[in-house]
């Protein structure tokens, strides 16, 4: 399939509570992919890993990571800089031994530093991320997610040029970030169209192996509150996502950060495929 959908975690509707039931339980819903949350740390043990990748591989899952939340690569702080490259470093090693293809992270945070500073620190902690993973023979691409908040570091425009500068750097995008840090305000079919157009100007085939999160969201001018499940509040809308990914032919996957992951996930495909056939 084009798009694969997908939950940002163990499906709700999973019994279990591990990643293996997790793959299991998406393949039985009908869902495409699975994003691990290593969000609190790492703790995954590696023989785990290895038959996560073989399950998955079985039943046509494709993995990703969202790497912990305790990374800012934009600090001058030694110790922190130290942590973040490790947090990042330990969820790419995990996902590559999941077979996973991603793992998503957080730039983070301007602080003091002007936007220019914040761009050179984060790109230059990356590239130390980068050569660690080299030496390890780790493949992997390394997605830069799109942040909500105005304080953080990752707007698109940022995450675009950190992937133009790096090897195995990729925008992970969030659309309801990108709406409610104002970096793109969602409201139409026209609006999506123009975030995959800029794009695939910038980075070319990125639209054919995208990686997204979708959500509603709740706002405030300082940017992202709480995210929504779908039919809340329509922003970003969702219907008009499903027709542009029909009738454009990217490829990619979507997976869902609202409340209701799994439940929310596949109203998106439902969606999708019925754009689908009225085509
Ligand atoms: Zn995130």
């Amino acid at each position: 399939m084009a798009i694969r959908f997908g939950p940002a975690g163990i499906p709700i509707q999973c019994q279990g509570t591990s990643t293996i039931e997790g793959i299991e339980c998406c393949s039985k819903l009908g869902l495409g992919a699975m994003e691990m949350e290593f969000v609190h740390g790492v703790r995954m043990k590696d023989d785990v890993a290895r038959e996560a990748a073989t399950l998955a591989k079985k039943q046509d899952i494709s993995l990703s990571s969202h790497a912990p939340y305790y990374v800012n690569l934009c600090t001058s702080d030694e110790q922190k800089i130290h942590n973040s490259k490790k947090h990042i470093f330990e969820s790419a090693r995990t996902t590559f031994l999941c077979g996973g293809n991603i793992t998503v992270f957080h730039p983070g945070f301007y602080q003091k530093l002007s936007k220019d500073e914040a761009f050179a620190i984060a790109k230059k902690n990356l590239q130390d991320i980068e050569v660690s993973l080299k030496q390890h023979s780790i493949k992997i691409r390394l997605g830069a997610e799109t942040v909500g908040k105005k304080s953080a570091f990752g707007g698109l425009d940022e995450n675009i040029k950190l992937s133009q500068q790096l090897e195995m750097v990729e925008p992970a995008i969030d659309f309801a970030h990108l709406h409610a840090r104002g970096d793109f305000r969602i409201t139409s079919e026209k609006d999506y169209l123009a975030i995959f157009d800029k794009l695939e100007k910038e980075l070319g085939d990125y639209v054919k192996r995208f990686h997204c999160h979708f959500s509603e969201i709740n706002y405030s001018d300082k940017g992202e509150l709480n995210h929504f499940v779908l039919g809340t509040n329509n922003e970003p809308p969702f219907k008009p996502f499903m027709k542009v990914l029909a009738e454009n032919g990217y490829s990619g996957t979507v997976i869902c950060e609202t409340p209701k992951l799994d439940l929310d996930a596949l109203l998106l495909k439902k969606e999708y495929e019925k754009m689908k056939k009225g085509l």
